[in-house]
Parts: structure tokens; sequence; C-alpha cells
């Protein structure tokens, strides 16, 4: 892959007794998402609650692309029951989890889609910000144009997408953390931490996001946000 860097090659073909998994690649960003991660992680941007809606559409986005294949794939509309996107706060552990049963990504979309900016939205941001002569620019500029999946990052430290598309039998999971150049992307066998089908992103919470970790919170700004959306969106807790 022209952008990519394998860093540790397989070493699993002498040992095929072995079940582990393949190991992990590493890629670097796009040098401009390697910038925008940089504005993002360091903003003191306040209204952070916007990760949830970018994740939201993204979750939508996905469910249409799925329900649009359905009708001309009769292999996808056989399995087509339960579109829908699932949020599940752990106060606890300060993580948050979304999950949507839509069109997932392959191992190249994964590569394509979190780790250079296609979205336009973000393109435009990234010129915004170019232009602007003002040096708090981004402060605005971030909720104005959304940043997208990257805004995951205004309120996670580590994030985790497991992914599986319907194009691929397997399933694999991309990792990023603020403050780094570089992802990584891994099969996924682990029958634990698969799904049939979709994406689940997973948000470890910088110290001062905890707070978003709590039912009631993503409740209020998911019923913000879920106007716009024509899939259930449900949000759940552990019995306390
Ligand atoms: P945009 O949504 O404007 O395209 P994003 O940065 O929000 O930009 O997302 C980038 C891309 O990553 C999306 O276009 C899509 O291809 C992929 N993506 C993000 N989230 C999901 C998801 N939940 N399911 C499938 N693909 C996703
Ligand atoms: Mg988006």
């Amino acid at each position: 892959w022209f952008m990519g860097h394998r860093y540790e090659s397989s070493a699993a073909a002498s040992d095929s007794s072995s079940q582990a998994p393949p190991p992990a690649e590493k890629f670097e960003y796009q040098a401009e998402v390697s910038r925008l991660m940089d504005l993002i992680v360091n903003s003191l941007y306040s209204n952070k609650e916007v990760f949830l809606r970018e994740l939201i559409s993204n979750a939508s986005d996905a469910l249409d692309k799925l329900r649009y294949l359905s009708v001309t794939d009769s292999e996808i509309s056989k399995d087509c029951a339960n579109l829908d996107i699932r949020i599940y706060a752990d106060k606890e552990n300060g993580v948050i989890t979304l999950t949507d049963s839509g069109i997932g990504m392959t191992r190249q979309e994964l590569v394509d889609c979190l780790g250079t900016i296609a979205q336009s939205g973000t393109a435009k941001f990234m010129k915004a910000l170019k232009d602007s002569k003002d040096a708090g620019g981004d402060n605005n500029l971030i909720g104005q144009f959304g940043v997208g999946f990257y805004s995951a990052f205004l309120v996670a430290d580590r994030v985790i997408v497991s992914t599986k598309s319907p194009k691929s039998d397997k399933q694999y999971v991309w990792e990023g953390e603020a403050n780094s150049s570089s992802f990584t992307i891994q099969e996924e066998t682990d029958p634990q931490t698969l799904i049939p089908r979709g994406t689940r992103i997973t948000l470890h919470l910088k110290e001062d996001a905890k707070n978003f970790a709590d039912p009631e919170r993503i409740q209020k700004l998911v019923k913000n946000y879920s106007q716009f959306v024509s899939f259930p969106i449900y949000t759940w807790q552990e019995k306390g």
C-alpha cells in the first residue's frame, strides 16, 4: 500500500499450529490527517459533544448504504432485519461503544477511509483553517464544518473500530491513539469480538471527558441528533 508501512511481517507461516490472529500492521496517517488529529487532540474546542453527532451520522450513512445494497443483493436483503444503532455507556470504565449493523468496511476501506481525508466536509475545514487569520479559528471551525470520524479524538485518547463488511468474510480492527501519527489494522478472530456485520466503535474516554459515559447524558444528546436519523438508536447500560 502506497502510504502504509508494514512493520511486523507475518512469521506465522512456520507455525501453522498456532491459532494466534495475524499480526497487526502499522500505517502512517496521511500528513493532512496527522495535522487534523493534532488540531483536534489539542483543541480547546469546548463543544466536544459533536463527536456523537458525527459518529451517529456515520452509522446512519452505513445503514443507508446497506439498505440501498439490499435492494439489488438478495444475499444482503435476507439478512436486513435489525438495522439499528446501539450505544453502550460504561460509566465505570469511562468507555462508550457505538455499534451499527450497517455496511461495515473491508480492510482496504479501513485504510482508505480512516487514514486519509476523503470527506469533503473535512477538506473544507482544512481549507478554511488555512484561510483563517484568526489564531483561535479552529475552535469555531470544528463545529461549523464537522471533522467527521476524527472528532472521536475530541473525547477519546484511544479509539478502536471493529468492522465487518458483507464484501469480506473477515472482520478487521482499526486502532488509533491521540498523539500518535500512526494507526494499526489487524484481522479479528476472537469469537467474543466478532459481529455479524457492521461497525463497532469503542471510545476510551480522556480523563476530562469520562462524564460522557453516562447513559442519561448520551440519551439527551441522542435526542438532539436522532431527529435526522431514520434508524432506531438504543442506549443501554449494565444493570447497576
Ligand atoms: P464522511 O462521513 O463525511 O465521509 P467521516 O470522517 O465521518 O467522513 O468518515 C469517513 C469515512 O469512513 C466514511 O465516508 C465511511 O466510508 C467510513 N466510515 C466511518 N464510519 C463508518 C461506519 N460506522 N460504517 C461504515 N463506514 C464508516
Ligand atoms: Mg461522517
